[in-house]
């Protein structure tokens, strides 16, 4: 995948984490999952299993991570 902001291949990699990974447009209670806050997009559930994890892609000349969410 190319950069959109400078055009250069993205680095290919996995954001992992042992609690669900969601995007919220405020900042929450640290432990309150995305259930529980409308407009919230979760990126990747929990799994007790697998933790989190979401495949990312990232330019270390821009300092950006896109994130593709809903893909399995
Ligand atoms: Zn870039």
């Amino acid at each position: 995948m190319l950069c959109p902001y400078c055009g250069k291949e993205m680095g290919f990699g996995v954001i992992q984490s042992p609690h669900e990974i969601s995007w919220k447009p405020k900042k929450g209670k640290i432990f309150a999952t995305a259930q529980f806050s409308k407009d919230a997009v979760i990126l990747s559930e929990f799994s007790f299993l697998k933790g989190s994890c979401v495949e990312a892609y990232c330019c270390d000349e821009c300092k950006k991570i896109i994130i593709d969410y809903g893909v399995d």
